[in-house]
């Protein structure tokens, strides 16, 4: 079974942390409507991913949404994508110690090996994935102020190698 590759957008492809322009993004306004965005972009995110896209199969896993495939998703040269859409605000329970998208992300990939590349996953995370999602599973941290690099994608390579 392919592995799935969950991306997050905040933090791992918009570094929103970074306290200048970090090498290689690009600083977008996105505006629809009545709603205004700053995004940093790196092109060359959407080259690696799309090179990625032979090992898995690449979902958004992003508070975006459908905001993904319409708005930035085509700023980085990806193809529509799945989208995990979340449960209302309201409904998301705040009092586990890890990111809120983890039970919906491991209910989502029901029984397939997945790697997540998010900033808010953390060691609670990943015991919570330990015991609930049997299949293969990575739950990789990137920091909100760097965004994917190129170690992020070798790890993310080397994982999917270790379980083909
Ligand atoms: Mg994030």
């Amino acid at each position: 079974m392919r592995p799935l590759l969950l991306l997050d957008i905040d933090g791992p492809l918009n570094p929103y942390r970074a306290k200048q322009i970090p090498p290689g993004y690009v600083h977008h306004e996105i505006v629809e409507e009545e709603k205004a965005w700053v995004v940093l972009l790196n092109p060359q995110h959407g080259v690696e991913l799309n090179a990625l896209a032979d090992t898995f199969d690449l979902v958004w896993a992003t508070s975006w949404e459908h905001g993904a495939n319409r708005l930035l998703g085509p700023l980085l040269g990806l193809p529509q994508l799945p989208v995990i859409m979340w449960p209302s605000r309201e409904s998301v329970s705040r009092t586990r110690r890890g990111s809120w998208k983890t039970p919906y992300v491991a209910e989502w990939a029901a029984d397939r090996p997945f790697a997540w590349v998010d900033d808010e996953v953390n060691r609670y995370d990943r015991l919570y994935l330990d015991n609930a999602h049997p299949a293969p599973h990575l739950a990789h941290r990137v920091e909100p102020h760097r965004g994917l690099l190129a170690d992020d994608f070798a790890v993310l390579r080397t994982w999917a190698q270790s379980t083909a």
